[in-house]
Formats: C-alpha cells, structure tokens, sequence
C-alpha cells in the first residue's frame, strides 16, 4: 500500500502546494491589482477552487472508514507479540503528547485572534451549555445512535428555558411566569432561579468522531476474527485501495483547484491583518515542533533507554534531510532503515516491524499540526471552542494522522476531517494551504524522528525477548504493511 501511494507523490517538483501556492498568490495578485471584478465575478473566479473542497469532503466519508478499520485489523491481526504492542503504545502516546503540545501552544500564544473579546462566540452551542454538558456532548457523538445519521449529523445539546420559579412573596404581582414589562422583568430575575431542560438537537455535519470509534471497534474485532473476518477485511482492503486511488485522481487535479482557491482568497482579502496572522500561525507550528522533537522525544528517549539522544538524532541526520526535501516519511523509509541500522545499531528484527508501522501510523508532526491549524482557523473565526470541541479536536487529530498516509500534504487532506468534526468551515484550509509546503517539510521530519526514536525506545523495552528469540522466531517477525 505504502509503495503505490509514495509513487505518484513523492516528487519534489510534483508538490502540488509548493509550485501552485506562489502561482494562487501571484494570479490573486494580478487579478486584484486589474480585474476589476465584481462581488459575483469573485464568486465565479473561485469556483475551480470550490470544486477541489467538494471532491475533498466527499472523500472523507470512505477515507475514514476504510483506513481506520483495514488499519486497525492489520495491526490486531499481526501484533501478537509483545513488541508490536510496545510500538503502538509509544507511537499512540507520543502522538497524543504532541497533539496537547500543539494545542497548548495555540490556545497560548493565539496566532489567529484578533483583539476584540467581545465579539468572540462560541461555535454551535449557546453560552448556557456549561462544560458538563459539552463533555456529555463529547461522549454522545463517540456513541452515535444511528451510524448512517453519524455521517452527516452530530449531536448538539440545548437548554430550554423551563419556568420562572420566584423567590419572593406569591402574592406579589411579580408572581407570574413571564413578566410583563421591563421593570418586572427585571425585578422578577432578581429574584428567580431559573430552569432549564436539555433538549436533544442535531447540527449538520460529519460526526467523525463517532465513525471513527466505531471503525476503531470494527477493525479491532475483524482482525481477531481470523479466518471468518477474512471477508470483511479483503473488503475493506478493497474499499481502502480504491480510495486511495481517488485520493490521487483528486490530486491530479489539486494544482488547478490551489491555483483558485488561493487566488479567490487573495482578491477578497480585505484585512491585510491575515498575513501577520499566518506568519504567527507559523511560528507556533514551528516551535511546537521544535519542542516535541528537540526536548519531548529525546527526555523519552533518555529515559527510558538511558543513552545520549543527541548522538541518536545525529545518526539520523541523512534520513531527517531526505524527509526535509521530499515531505514524505514513506518515501523517506530506505534512508530511515539505513540510518537506524547503520548509524544506531538498532537490531534488524525490531527496525524491519517498527518501521513500516511507524511510518504508517506514527505521525507526531501532522497531529501537533493538525490541531495547531484546526484551532487557529477557530480563532481567525472568532470563534471560542469549549472543552468538548478541543477534546474532539485532539482526538480526531490523533486519529487523521494515523490514517494519513506518509506522502507529501496527505496531513491537508485529512485536516478536513478535523475542521467537520467540530463544525468548522471546511473551506477555510485555503487559508493554510498557501504556507503547507513549507510546513509539510518541518513535521515530516519529525514524524520520521519520531519513528527512528521509537525503535530505541523498542528495542530497549524488549531486550528479553530479543535475546529469548531463536532463529525460526525472527522470521516471524514480519512486516504487515
Ligand atoms: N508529509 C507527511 C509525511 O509524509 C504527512 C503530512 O503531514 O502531510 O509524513
């Protein structure tokens, strides 16, 4: 799977952000400067634009469900041993500590807020939806009641206002369950507790949440059916595979639809304030990355294996170049084994398994990216998230980047489905797009880091059973991807 999705994309030149991004900016420009376009001429302009966001959310919906189940079944069905489960648990933790990273980065430093707190709402749910309710919230759309309604509808609660219940004398005038005038009014709320019922709503949009923990469940129990789940995973398999392929058609045409969509964001900027706004949106994502891979990932590394994660880090300096300029930890693979092996000394038998799946499924830099973007486009908004969304937003950024494949801008892709599951604009990727490629070099690095770190990390935990390991039992060990 990894081999075919690296071999359309891995090209440099083929970037489509990298040499379209310039170009959006430069037609934007242009058209700006001498267009003269009306309101509906811009809305026109943009339409080749609109057409790529349409193809992207269309192909969210599939995305999920096929990579998170044939994902998770593969895992299941190849990780008996404890070695593989030591991989995922720190792949899935480093991964979860990057995203809080990111998001605390972000809610700090605010790189999309502009300065008027008053006029910063909330997004979907009334200001009367305290933290309980929102966490409530939270755990209803991990459990939708109906799986096809999850896939576009997400559970909202609303309360409603029930009765007045007065404090004071029944006899007054004020004794009535709404007020009359302004006066009363006011008098009565005084005195009053009021009540609220919760009222059950649904709001549109894709309850990613919830279809991914159903495709966790499934896939998790397909790949313990053995024999009699074959079916269903040669499905998913299947399902996977061709969307994937339509994943790389929708990329034939992202060139064209970038072009359009940066320049239809360039000629009806009217804030200039936006690009201060990026360039700070930057900084966070940078040193948010720059934290996790030089201070977070090597204290893991010391600790646990107790050697200099300098020197470590050093070792893999070719393969952190290499991810540097092609954006894409598959691609990056060979170097990475070399390095690893070569230069750290790590065991074959742990970096031949640890690898591919770290490649697969560990992506530390697209996670912290992903929320640091997705919380950004909130802020630029105005709109305040509560904990139930920034939770959401954690976990579905956790879980796009397990199923983000390691090619250059799949992090893009799979952003959409962050911004759906909280209900953001879907559209307001066009924001980023035009800094990604830039970005897209920085976090694959570190998601290449992070998976040369995790073989240490590894090899270190399983040193009992590497030394327990006969010959026959090293060929077991084999590479699902
Ligand atoms: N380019 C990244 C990688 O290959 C994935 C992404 O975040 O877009 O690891």
């Amino acid at each position: 799977i990894v081999d075919k999705r690296i071999r359309h994309d891995c090209h440099y030149c083929k970037d489509p952000a990298f040499s379209h991004s310039p170009r959006g900016i430069g037609l934007g420009v242009l058209v700006r400067e001498y267009g003269k376009l009306s309101n509906l001429d811009k809305f026109y302009f943009a339409f080749p634009g609109e057409l790529l966001m349409r193809m992207l959310k269309l192909i969210i919906l599939p995305l999920i469900i096929s990579s998170m189940i044939t994902g998770v079944a593969a895992l299941d069905s190849s990780i008996s041993g404890k070695i593989g489960l030591r991989a995922v648990v720190y792949y899935v933790s480093t991964t979860i500590i990057a995203v809080i990273l990111g998001i605390i980065l972000v809610v700090t430093i605010k790189p999309g807020v502009t300065q008027r707190a008053s006029e910063i709402h909330r997004v979907g749910s009334t200001p009367e939806v305290n933290t309980v309710d929102a966490m409530l919230d939270l755990l209803r759309n991990m459990f939708p009641e109906n799986l096809v309604q999850a896939c576009f509808q997400q559970y909202k609660t609303k309360r409603e206002k029930v009765k007045a219940t007065i404090a004071v004398d029944k006899n007054s005038s004020l004794f009535r369950e709404e007020p009359t005038t302004t006066a009363t009014a006011a008098k009565a709320s005084e005195n009053k507790t009021q009540e609220y019922k919760i009222v059950g709503t649904y709001s549109n949009g894709i309850n990613a949440l919830g279809l991914i923990v159903f495709c966790l469940v499934f896939g998790m129990v397909i790949g313990k059916m053995g024999e009699k789940g074959q079916v269903l995973l040669d499905f998913f398999n299947a399902l996977n595979e061709a969307t994937m392929r339509i994943v790389q058609i929708i990329m034939w045409y992202m060139p064209i639809g970038i072009l359009f969509l940066i320049a239809g964001k360039i000629i009806e900027v009217e804030d200039w304030e936006i690009f201060r706004k990026l360039g700070l949106y930057m900084a966070t994502v940078i040193s948010g990355l720059a934290i996790h891979s030089s201070i977070i990932l090597p204290l893991i590394y010391l600790i646990i294996v107790r050697k200099n994660p300098l020197r470590f880090a050093m070792g893999m300096a070719q393969a952190l170049l290499t991810a540097l300029m092609i954006s894409s930890s598959s691609a990056t693979l060979p170097v990475t084994f070399r390095c690893a092996e070569e230069n750290n000394l790590i065991d074959k038998r742990i970096t031949r398994f640890v690898l591919p799946v770290g490649a697969t499924i560990n992506m530390d830099g697209t996670a912290l990216y992903e929320a640091v973007a997705a919380v950004f486009i909130a802020q630029l908004n105005d709109l305040e998230l509560d904990i139930g969304q920034i939770i959401t937003i954690s976990v579905t950024a956790t879980a796009a980047s397990i199923g983000a494949a390691g090619v250059p801008q799949a992090g893009l892709v799979t952003m959409v489905i962050v911004l759906s599951a909280v209900g953001l604009p879907a559209e307001d990727v066009t924001l980023i797009i035009a800094v990604d490629w830039l970005l897209d070099r920085f976090r694959t690095m570190v998601n290449v880091l992070g998976d040369a770190f995790g073989t240490g990390v590894v090899e270190k935990l399983s040193k009992r059973e590497l030394e327990q390991m006969d010959v026959t039992s090293e060929v077991n060990i084999v590479n699902p991807f």
